[in-house]
């Protein structure tokens, strides 16, 4: 890596967002054109954007970025927004996508109206453009190969040759482009050019292919066509006719623009949007391209497109993400003009923030390790009151029962306690949540393994509700479920896919094998929650005390059978790590 690639947010570990290019008026930049052009009336006042997936996947969190983009500009300047499927590649696209698209959108907040449009609608237009640009000398029929157009393109350092085919006349390109479009020929055999410059230094302006002939079924157009027009001149055709203002894409496109302006130039079209480009949105520890989110899912890697680990909407929404996270999320990284790699740490931030305002506080015990008070009265059940969310006070209190057996975390004993270490060991105190102070008088063992299999404590009943009225010191304060009372489950704890920071660069199935995290799902059985929990309905949200955030999983929890999901730590624990390395606390 050069030095120079290491400013912020072009850290491929991930960095903060880079600084958004936010101007004095404290819009982005995309935002401040938009003003601009409405300020000088450029578009009659208009303001029109569009969303326009391939329905070849499903969405991710870089397309919430472009959707938040598109329809929140056009919220906030009294526009619409288009969601427009961008489906002129039949082979590889599924309704099961279109449906998923649109329910995500939905999801996330936005509303398209009656503004749902689909590139396959405008085939017969892009045709007739087609010829269009055929009558005005513009475009040609070309029959070399794929691989000898290849050929004849040149390279960034040698210009390209201009194809045999070149200079057919208006008559015969018109007659061939028509055969092609009622399928006299094969696949392959010949493709509509653009005739621009095949000496131009962008290679895209080198008489890229508008047509090509591919004989297969398209999911809505069926057998109408066995032409299909390329992503290039379609996407700027279909922009034109929907009249929109401002066509937003990410920055790849950005060598694609001059071609983007060429086609509208030279078509007689009812106007010329103006395509912007901004900064596509990189996640540390994730991948983004839909090539290789199917790969996850094709190869088993993964449960499906809504694994509750994977960066889709889907698997967000089921890994138990809001929309209004993802909103928000979005609104911090901002929109810059260079390319960064955010790190995850600022999404699951995002949630941590957001659920810690609105998360129900409640006891589970995640791995028990079983405590038996014997002085406490072995029939006795005490409805404790147990605080609901010390953010909200209006969340307001509820019980939970205390009794002779209970269930704490395995971690918040130790029988050789280390310096640091102030929860339960032989002979300490430690409080309960809610409840008394104990002590432990004796660890039980299994005899062969030498495993703890439990503690035996005697309690302070004059500590009830946790204070010491002698004033002791306890440090220390962990969370228990009472045995006879516990609802048993499966948590889930889920981490990250993969264990490399940059996944991106990942090249093959065998590479992507190597790299996924081995411990990203842990499934956790026998867990024992407090009893209000049982009735935990499917898509709520909790925050289990100081173990994180869970969430209900909607797709495996039955009624009366939650299965839960961490949707993130209490803290981030990285963060920690990070500042202990740095020598801090
Ligand atoms: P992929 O490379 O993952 O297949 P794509 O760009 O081909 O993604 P599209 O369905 O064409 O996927 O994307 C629809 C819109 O979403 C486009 O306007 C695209 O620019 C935008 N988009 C896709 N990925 C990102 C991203 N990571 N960040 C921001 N916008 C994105
Ligand atoms: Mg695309």
């Amino acid at each position: 890596m050069k030095k120079s690639d290491l400013k912020p947010g072009n850290d491929p570990r991930g960095g903060p967002p880079e600084k958004p290019a936010v101007t004095g008026s404290g819009l982005d930049f995309i935002r401040e054109i938009v003003a601009r052009d409405l300020s000088t009336n450029k578009h009659g006042g208009r303001v029109c954007t569009r969303f326009p997936p391939e329905p070849n996947g499903y969405l991710h969190i870089g397309h919430a970025k472009s959707i938040c983009l598109n329809f929140g500009i056009a919220q906030e300047n009294g526009g619409v927004c288009h969601l427009r499927f961008d489906d002129t590649n039949p082979t590889k696209e599924e309704v099961e996508y279109v449906d998923s698209i649109m329910n995500d959108v939905r999801w996330l907040g936005f509303d398209w109206k009656d503004k749902l449009f689909y590139a396959s609608d405008y085939f017969e237009q892009l045709y007739d453009y087609g010829e269009d640009l055929i009558r005005a000398g513009k475009a040609y029929v070309c029959s070399l190969t794929a691989d000898q157009i290849r050929d004849f393109r040149g390279t960034l350092t040698e210009p390209g040759r201009n194809s045999p085919h070149r200079d057919r006349s208006v008559d015969e390109n018109l007659d061939l482009f028509r055969r092609m479009r009622s399928g006299e020929f094969p696949d392959g055999t010949h493709v509509l050019r653009a005739k621009i410059d095949m000496a131009s230094p962008n290679l895209n302006m080198r008489d890229p292919t508008l047509f090509r002939i591919r004989k297969v079924p398209h999911h809505r157009t069926k057998d109408t066509w066995c032409i299909y027009p390329m992503y290039d001149y379609a996407h700027c055709v279909s922009d034109a006719i929907e009249g929109i203002t401002h066509s937003i894409c990410t920055l790849e496109f950005e060598n694609h623009r001059p071609l983007y302006d060429w086609c509208l130039d030279q078509l007689n079209v009812p106007c010329h949007p103006q395509q912007i480009e901004f900064a596509r949105l990189n996640l540390t520890y994730t991948v983004m391209s839909k090539r290789k989110l199917l790969q996850l899912v094709q190869d088993r890697h993964v449960w499906g497109w809504d694994d509750p680990r994977m960066p889709t909407l889907a698997g967000l929404r089921r890994r138990g993400y809001t929309p209004e996270s993802i909103r928000r999320f979005c609104e911090k990284i901002g929109v810059a003009k260079n390319d960064s790699v955010i790190d995850i740490h600022i999404l699951e931030e995002t949630i941590r923030e957001e659920l810690n305002r609105h998360a129900p506080r409640v006891l589970a015990v995640l791995r028990p390790l079983k405590v038996v008070i014997d002085n406490y009265p072995e029939s006795q059940v005490e409805e404790l009151d147990a605080v609901n969310n010390p953010e909200d006070p209006s969340a307001g209190t509820r019980k939970v029962p205390f009794s002779r057996t209970i269930w704490i975390e395995q971690d918040d004993f130790r029988e050789d306690p280390p310096k640091q270490f102030f929860r339960l060991a032989p002979g300490r105190e430690v409080r309960l949540r809610y409840a008394y102070i104990i002590r432990c008088a004796e660890v039980v063992k299994d005899q062969e393994t030498g495993e703890i299999i439990e503690l035996h404590c005697t309690y302070d009943p004059a500590t009830r509700g946790g204070s010491a009225p002698d004033g002791r010191k306890v440090k220390a304060t962990i969370h228990w479920v009472s045995a006879d009372h516990a609802f048993e489950t499966d948590v889930r704890l889920l981490e990250h896919l993969f264990t490399t920071p940059d996944p991106g660069q990942i090249k093959d199935g065998a590479q992507m094998k190597e790299t996924l995290n081995p411990r990203s799902l842990e499934v956790l059985e026998g867990c024992k929650l407090e009893p209000g929990l049982k009735s935990a309905a499917p898509g709520t949200r909790f925050q289990f005390e100081r173990m994180g955030y869970f969430f209900v999983d909607p797709v495996d929890s039955k009624e009366g059978a939650p299965v839960f999901n961490r949707v993130v730590t209490l803290r981030d624990t990285w963060a920690k790590i990070e500042k202990s390395q740095k020598g801090g606390g």
